[in-house]
């Protein structure tokens, strides 16, 4: 089942995730709704508080992308980065800050520790793209957007874009949850 995503200004994508404790059936059937959510957006990646659920849980799939086309889609659960290496800068952007872009400097390599489909622990050495998904996804799970890491000049650039999706002016072309308006006083 598609599950509409939830928008930049929401507050479940500004809290700190919860762990899974194991995979139940309903993890089963988050998981499945994430990939074909994310598949049909489409996205290369999606946190479970992109559709409401504040767990440390996310999928990804970068094998739409010519030169990672043997890569697997995966299932990652309460992943934590162990070591990092090197920085890069390289373009992101989101399925919650839908029509944004922009640069990120981010370690270029990671090593994960964290549970896959079955919740067997895994550990793993990530560069290049999926390193980059894997970090941006995770942030996810920590309440931090892919705009916070930008440098002040940037972050000004598209400053106007984030208040019009706060107030929910917008283009999407897939289902969003749409940011609730506070009125101000
Ligand atoms: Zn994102």
């Amino acid at each position: 089942m598609i599950v509409p995503i939830n928008i930049y200004s929401d507050d479940v994508l500004r809290q700190q995730a919860l762990p899974l404790e194991g995979v139940d059936k309903e993890v089963e059937e988050l998981l499945g709704n994430m990939f074909e959510t994310m598949y049909s957006a489409p996205g290369i990646g999606l946190a479970a508080p992109q559709v409401g659920r504040s767990l440390r849980l996310l999928v990804l799939d970068i094998s739409c992308m010519r030169e990672y086309a043997n890569v697997k889609p995966m299932v990652v659960i309460n992943p934590e980065i162990v070591a990092v290496k090197g920085y890069r800068s390289m373009e992101e952007g989101c399925l919650s800050l839908p029509g944004l872009q922009g640069d990120v400097v981010r370690p270029s390599s990671i090593s994960l520790n964290y549970r896959d489909e079955h919740f067997e622990g895994q550990n793993a050495e990530f560069s290049g793209l999926l390193a980059r998904v894997l970090q941006h996804e995770i942030d996810h799970l920590d309440g931090r957007l892919f705009v916070d890491r930008l440098q002040k000049k940037e972050r000004r650039k598209v400053q106007k874009e984030l208040d019009a999706l706060a107030a929910g002016r917008f283009i999407a072309s897939y289902p969003v949850v749409l940011p609730v308006k506070v009125n101000k006083a």
